[in-house]
């Protein structure tokens, strides 16, 4: 950095694009001060300050200079001085990166406060309690966040005070008690830090700023941003900002408030106001607030006022804004603002209420809506009967239908669920701690706190079930239980329902039934019709224009005719993987195929070849209608071995035991000599796929065969069959040729013998990195690719994808090795450069060389924008998915 580098910048000075340098919360505010905005005034310190140092361990030499020539205009701007003993300027610092990141790093309030500028502030508010008390919540949140005191042991000191006045409220603390708050906090900070609590303001000022920094590396910030993908070296910036305070009286308050409602999208006014508080205490959902609309009642002019610029905000920003604001004496000030977190159900409503509203067009409407978003509202529900019992209704806060044990701590929730358990995690309201617990949890109740509260706010950040505020249940997490109003007692353990779109909950387990969404793509629901829902009329909206832009197509993995025709409902353009190994896992077939591979002989092989072939034949007949008129491709048979031979450690022992019982059993004996003949080590790596074809004589053409039967008998009852033969695994190009060219004699014979030109697309799936590589070559026999991105994810990396995932990666995500299983997303880097050589080569020797991808990750959000960019026709992924690939293909395709 050269020293003319700026690391501070004034409200007035940046804008609402300059996040990456300002933060989302530094650029707003901005943006707020430049519409001429209520802001109080502040300036940010920039996001690269924190990078230099946490990347340096100290600050930058200009930053102090900088730092103080801001504070010097903001002191002029409010006419006080930071920490004045006759009349302070009190300023908060705030953290504030790029992404948001609710609650998890740090906000230090009332800094500027010591022993004599107490005084002032008594004096200038005309209140000597209200002065106490920003004293104590200084030292309080200074001691916990930038002198790293344990926060329980204020917590204790200040119920003690409380106690000893017979009182739960803090509110019945006057200013005499909070002085002696005050005093037991700086003994707490003496005690623990073996300095007095600083007196100097500016002091106070330089260590918040640096522990702000520090937060962005705190335990649960780096969880957070693992979970949220946001890369870990962005940094967050600070906004020092002049204070402006609700807790002066009831004529004060502070209050969140959202332009539409988070959790449905409808208009009007929602949000959460509490008199006579300070900041977070709404946030953390430590006392119960009132709805927003009560605020016309209790101070009509400032409800005025916020309404009137929460419709500038949101007409300024074409979005849904969510805002912190404070009312101080009757006069409004606005502390925050961003494009607001809303639930999936409430994103595609608003995104189409705003194209109604000539907001945004259609396209953007997409762009704003996301596939992990539309497989939420895929999501089960639940429904009336079972033996579940209701026990209370809190608030609907993040939708879902969670069942799981209940858990009373973070701890256990995570505890028990790596131990395969699901589990609901309960609380009386949440903190930032509680990250981890909420992550390993179906779903989280608490019984304090609104809709803004930080259970809510998270929990719908994270798509997860959310019931808050069930204020009727008392919990009890020291003892592990809560009492419903009935006297129900609920222990740890127990299993609870909770409904995230009704906030009711039940003891016990409350069935199920298919999301609405679901109940449309699958044709029960028709989207115009006058009583449809929004969200469904939303999703078809949204759908339908993501298909009219896309350029891949979308097609399915599918192995059952039940499977492809629902895939086809969903909106599948044919089958794009139908792995014809899972037709032979019947107890029926397996046999066959064991004989098939033990075969002793030409003739038990064909015997076994001879009973499969007709069942083969009646699987793709029935595929083929499902899928009449769009492309079916079939692949030929990929089981690692093991999967269809007796296990040879069970065969091994029941022969030893019908020896020992002098019993010996011939025929066991010669198949435990066989399978112990082809037994593998490594089964993955092993006789599978193309070599399989080539080592059993008559296998491949077998199938090859069933498939042109069928697809000649669907013609001739009038379908319109359009089969795709696929090769699996194949490494080099005379793998293929040889397989080719079997089947094309097959093809020839069928077609000769009932009369009709049946002519499939040859093609091999590129999964071993060698085919890869070779693709030129190999297209030179393949009229078609179709990535196997699970075993080329699994070849590349060296990663057994039957084990790593329980084995290690835990591990490996937490050291940040990958941010996301590359079996989840695609890594672009390593398998994604395959995959682009791969389609280069193979359309450089065939330029109508069709180009798929069938492994997992063709259902996955950011695989399908990488599969678009490097031009392939089409992705396929299980039914499910497809709805989720469409719109991301159109997604990617704007
Ligand atoms: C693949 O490897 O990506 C693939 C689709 O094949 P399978 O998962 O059946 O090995
Ligand atoms: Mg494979």
């Amino acid at each position: 950095m050269t020293s003319a580098t700026t690391w501070v910048y004034d409200f007035s000075e940046g804008g609402r694009d300059q996040k990456d340098l300002l933060g989302g919360k530094g650029a707003n505010l901005a943006e707020m001060t430049n519409l001429g905005l209520p802001v109080p005034p502040g300036f940010t310190i920039t996001t690269d300050a924190c990078r230099y140092y946490l990347e340096h361990g100290g600050t930058p030499e200009e930053l102090d200079a900088q730092v103080t020539e801001h504070l010097t205009a903001l002191e002029k701007a409010m006419g006080k001085t930071l920490g004045d003993p006759a009349d302070p300027l009190l300023v908060s610092v705030r953290s504030g990166a790029a992404a948001s990141m609710p609650g998890m790093m740090e906000t230090v309030l009332n800094v500027g406060l010591n022993d004599e500028s107490v005084q002032g502030l008594a004096a200038q508010a005309g209140s000597e309690r209200f002065a106490w008390d920003s004293y104590r919540r200084l030292i309080q949140m200074f001691g916990k966040t930038v002198l790293d005191i344990d926060g329980e042991l204020f917590d204790d000191a200040f119920d003690a005070v409380k106690r000893e006045l017979g009182t739960e409220s803090d509110l019945d603390l006057d200013a005499d008690h909070l002085r002696d708050v005050v005093g037991r906090f700086k003994a707490i900070v003496r005690d623990r830090t073996g300095r007095d609590f600083p007196q100097d303001p500016r002091e106070q000022m330089d260590l918040a700023i640096n522990a702000v920094f520090d937060s962005w590396n705190s335990d649960r910030a780096v969880i957070y941003r693992r979970r949220e993908r946001i890369p870990s070296d962005a940094g967050t910036a600070v906004n020092v900002c002049a204070m402006v305070f609700g807790n002066l009286g009831m004529d004060s308050g502070t209050g969140v408030a959202f332009t539409r409602d988070p959790g449905s999208g409808a208009q009007g006014v929602y949000g959460d106001y509490l008199q006579n508080a300070q900041g977070e205490d709404v946030v953390a959902g430590i006392r119960n607030t009132v709805p927003l609309v009560d605020l016309e009642k209790i101070d009509a002019d400032a409800y005025g006022e916020l309404m009137e610029i929460m419709g500038r905000l949101e007409s300024h920003y074409r979005d849904l804004c969510d805002i912190e604001f404070t009312v101080e004496r009757n006069k409004l000030w606005m502390l925050q603002t961003r494009v607001g977190k809303r639930t999936a159900a409430a994103a595609f409503v608003i995104a189409t209420q705003l194209v109604d509203e000539g907001l945004i067009d259609l396209d953007e409407a997409v762009r704003r809506v996301t596939g992990d978003q539309l497989a939420q509202l895929m999501f089960p529900r639940f429904v009336a009967g079972g033996n579940a019992r209701e026990l209370t209704q809190g608030m609907n806060a993040s939708p879902g239908a969670a069942v799981g044990k209940a858990v009373f701590s973070s701890e256990e929730a995570v505890r028990w669920q790596q131990r395969g358990e699901q589990v609901v995690l309960v609380r009386r309201e949440t903190n930032p701690d509680d990250l981890s617990g909420m992550i390993a949890a179906e779903g989280v109740l608490t019984s304090r706190g609104g809709k803004t509260s930080h259970a809510a706010v998270v929990a719908r950040g994270m798509g997860k079930t959310c019931v808050c505020g069930a204020e009727e249940l008392q919990v009890d997490t020291k003892a592990k239980k809560f009492t419903a109003p009935d006297g129900t007692v609920v222990g740890e353990g127990d299993v609870i329902s909770i409904d995230g779109s009704t906030g009711r909950v039940w003891l016990g387990e409350v069935p199920v039934e298919p999301s609405a969404v679901v109940r449309y793509f699958e044709g029960e629901i028709d989207p115009g019709a006058a009583d449809t829902d929004d969200v469904v009329r939303s999703v078809h909206r949204i759908l339908t224009h993501a298909d009219r832009v896309r350029r891949l197509d979308v097609r399915t993995n599918a192995d059952t005719p039940e499977d492809s025709a629902r895939a086809r409902r969903f909106g599948a353009q044919g089958v794009g993987l139908c792995r014809t190994e899972h037709m032979f896992l019947g107890s029926d077939r397996r046999k066959l195929v064991e004989q098939l591979i033990l075969a002793d002989g030409d003739d038990e092989r064909q015997r076994a070849l001879d009973a499969l072939e007709p069942l083969q034949k009646q699987d793709f007949l029935e595929i083929f209608e499902a899928m009449d008129g769009l492309p079916v491709t079939v692949r030929l048979l990929d089981p690692p071995l093991h999967e269809f031979l007796p296990d040879l450690t069970e065969l091994s022992v029941r022969v030893a035991l019908a020896e020992e019982r002098g019993e010996p059993d011939e025929g066991n004996l010669r198949l435990l000599a066989a399978v112990r003949g082809m037994h593998e080590s490594n089964p993955m790596l092993g006789l599978r796929g193309v070599r399989l074809g080539l080592v059993v004589p008559g296998l491949f053409a077998m199938q090859v065969r069933a498939i042109a039967e069928a697809a000649c008998e669907r013609k001739q009852a009038g379908g319109d069959p359009r089969p795709e033969i696929m090769i699996p695994l194949v490494g080099a190009v005379q793998e293929l040729e040889a397989i080719r060219e079997e089947a094309q004699r097959v093809l020839e014979e069928v077609c000769r013998d009932c009369g009709l030109d049946v002519q499939p697309l040859i093609g091999t799936m590129i999964e071993v990195p060698r085919a890869a590589l070779t693709a030129g070559e190999i297209a030179g026999s393949a009229e078609f690719f179709s990535f196997g991105t699970n075993d080329l994810t699994q070849m590349t990396w060296g990663f057994s994808r039957d084990d790593v995932e329980a084995a290690f990666f835990h591990q490996y995500l937490d050291k940040g090795i990958f941010g996301i299983s590359p079996f989840e997303s695609l890594d672009r880097d390593g398998v994604g450069r395959l995959v682009q050589i791969a389609a280069e080569a193979g359309r450089a020797a065939r330029p109508d060389l069709k180009l798929g991808i069938c492994g997992e990750h063709g259902g996955d959000p950011d695989s399908v924008h990488f599969f678009h960019e490097v031009g392939l026709d089409y992705v396929s992924c299980s039914p499910f998915r497809v709805p989720v690939a469409r719109l991301e293909a159109g997604r990617a395709a704007l």
